[in-house]
């Protein structure tokens, strides 16, 4: 019995050796060229950045931030801050996270919007937005903490390949983020401290204004496209 214990203990430590010296690098050779690859990506573009910078860019930051807006939006490779703020550094207090939603970062909007006391929150959602087709075909292998950040995802149809309901449900969902918002917030609205705006980033041009444009459809609530373009805040006439 001592002796097939021995036997046993022996076995697991090898294992566990042989599991603790294992690289963790990708062992296949074009896993490891790509991934060479994707460093070399960030650390040229960081090189860039740095280098285009005036000598002492980074001053401002050193002693705190003061951000103009906390901004939300989907975690989405193709919807990024430049597309928003042509010079982001400082402005934005930005939160990402799948289908742009409030309850799933509740913290960190408050951070930005109680601490940091931003005017403007902007809740941005996309064309075509991976986590509300999910939410809208709701599909069986999805892990259970996907399915949690699905949770407060707001759609208005199942067909996720259809794209005017996609585009309805992406709308849906921005106006539900935005009605959450102000139910938390609604003391910094109603005495004017906050303005919360709903976006959607259109690069499908869904909303026939050229691709890429950003579509204001919900401020403090209004969703009438008419009004909103009416109001003094986002018109610039
Ligand atoms: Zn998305």
């Amino acid at each position: 019995m001592q002796k097939f214990s021995l036997i046993i203990l022996l076995v697991c430590l090898l294992s566990t050796s042989s599991l603790m010296a294992e690289s963790p690098t990708p062992v296949n050779k074009s896993e490891q060229d790509q991934v060479r690859e994707i460093v070399r990506h960030v650390i040229e573009s960081n090189d860039a950045f740095v280098k285009r910078l005036p000598p002492d860019y980074f001053s401002q930051h050193i002693h705190g931030q003061k951000p103009m807006a906390t901004m939300v939006t989907c975690a989405d490779s193709r919807l990024h801050t430049h597309a928003l703020d042509i010079h982001p550094d400082g402005d934005l207090f930005l939160v990402r996270n799948i289908g742009n939603q409030v309850s799933t970062a509740e913290g960190s909007i408050e951070y930005g919007i109680r601490h940091l006391h931003t005017p403007v929150l902007f809740i941005i959602g996309h064309s075509s937005c991976g986590a509300v087709e999910a939410a809208m075909a709701k599909p069986a292998h999805l892990e259970p903490s996907i399915w949690r950040e699905l949770d407060t995802i707001k759609v208005v149809g199942n067909q996720s390949d259809n794209h005017a309901q996609v585009k309805a449900s992406v709308e849906s969902n921005v106006n539900h983020q935005v009605s959450t918002a102000l139910k938390k917030y609604a003391t910094e609205v109603k005495e004017g401290h906050l303005v919360i705006i709903g976006g959607v980033y259109d690069f499908r041009n869904d909303y026939a204004q050229g691709s890429g444009r950003l579509i204001m459809i919900n401020v403090n609530g209004e969703t009438n496209r008419a009004s909103i373009q009416k109001m003094p805040i986002v018109n610039f006439k």
